[in-house]
């Protein structure tokens, strides 16, 4: 029996390169190896969007979209609709007696993202309670292994301490622990230099950008602002330009050679620019070939297919959750 891998995106906008390599480039790799299940996290989008179910609703395939142009196989990967399962819904509510307000409160991702949402005056309870509902759509699955992103790194951890309660409480061990599998290259930063590149912060290149829109966000990003003329000294630490190089260029030696000649003077950035345009447009150009071979209609089956399977394993979750807890009346 393989393990099982779960992981997903808020359909809150198209992926970019930032989820390509905190990721989805992991889940390509590993999705053969293990029982692997991609959810679009709609219920989890909407917590800070629902006031515009119309962003959600969109999103929804332009994820689908992008889990096949990257490669994802819908024949060995379940690719379902979180919203579509409520069984995930009910295990949510039960969940949320073994966590603390003040336990949500501290955790480091959730105070990071309300203060970069601004919610920091009124919290809404849906949006705070989103950890637990993570656990929820971990645990359902038993899945024990979780590609994602480092800033997810806390939710894992609190996922794994409601497992540990409830087993506890209720004498059991039907749910499972998890461990992230966090991308090598860490957390992408933005084109604008701020250190993350984000749907909803507007400073990421999308995976299904035209060469031309990559090619203008590459010319706009971040270098080191001192660097004003070819022959000027400049800086490459900070330098989004040669972060980027770092991760997309395969030549790993040319990059530490044009490093030295950039610290001494002498190296361009325009000429820097170039060279990561044509590396990421070999990255993309295969993504962009296999998108236009995609219809909406295949992935609607798709994603109905991927639904109906994910429901099924859910459920048979949920009576061993109903049956440890006592609450089976109709057996
Ligand atoms: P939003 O702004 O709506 O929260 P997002 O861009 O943060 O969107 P999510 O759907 O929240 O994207 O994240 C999906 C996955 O991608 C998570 O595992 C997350 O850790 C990872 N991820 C997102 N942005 C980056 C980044 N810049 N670098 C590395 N990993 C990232
Ligand atoms: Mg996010």
């Amino acid at each position: 029996m393989k393990k099982i891998l779960l992981t997903g995106d808020r359909p809150s906008g198209k992926l970019h390169l930032g989820h390509y390599v905190g990721s989805l480039q992991n889940r390509v790799k590993m999705q053969a190896d293990y029982d692997s299940y991609i959810m679009i996290a709609d219920v989890q989008a909407l917590t800070d969007n629902f006031e515009n179910p119309d962003i959600v609703q969109q999103s929804i395939y332009e994820l689908a979209y992008d889990y096949l142009a990257i490669g994802i196989d819908p024949s060995i990967a379940t690719i379902y609709i979180q919203s579509q399962i409520p069984e995930v819904a009910e295990l949510t509510i039960y969940l949320m007696n073994l966590v603390t307000l003040s336990r949500l409160e501290r955790n480091p991702t959730v105070k990071a993202e309300l203060a970069q949402k601004g919610m920091t005056e009124s919290i809404p309870v849906g949006f705070l309670c989103y950890p637990i509902s993570q656990a929820a759509d971990i645990t359902a699955f038993g899945a024990e292994v979780i590609p994602v992103g480092e800033d997810q790194q806390p939710m894992i951890e609190q996922t794994n301490e409601i497992v540990r309660r409830f087993n506890r409480i209720y004498n059991t061990n039907i749910l499972k622990e998890c461990q992230a599998h966090i991308g090598i290259n860490g957390r992408l930063p933005g084109i604008d230099g701020k250190n993350k590149a984000s749907k909803s912060l507007g400073n990421a290149i999308f995976l299904s950008d035209e060469p031309a829109v990559v090619k203008e966000k590459v010319m706009s990003m971040f270098t080191d602002p001192n660097h004003l003329k070819v022959s000027d000294k400049g800086k490459v630490e900070g330098n989004v330009v040669f972060t980027y190089l770092d991760i997309f260029h395969q030549d790993k030696e040319e990059i530490a050679d044009l490093k030295d000649g950039y610290r001494q003077g002498g190296v361009g950035d325009v000429s820097l620019k170039q060279m990561l345009c044509k590396d990421l447009d070999g990255l993309l150009a295969p993504i962009r070939e296999r998108r236009a071979a995609l219809s909406r209609a295949h992935i609607r089956e798709i994603l109905i297919d991927g639904t109906t399977r994910a429901q099924k394993k859910a459920q048979e979750m949920m009576q061993a959750v109903r049956n440890a807890m006592g609450i089976n009346y109709f057996g």
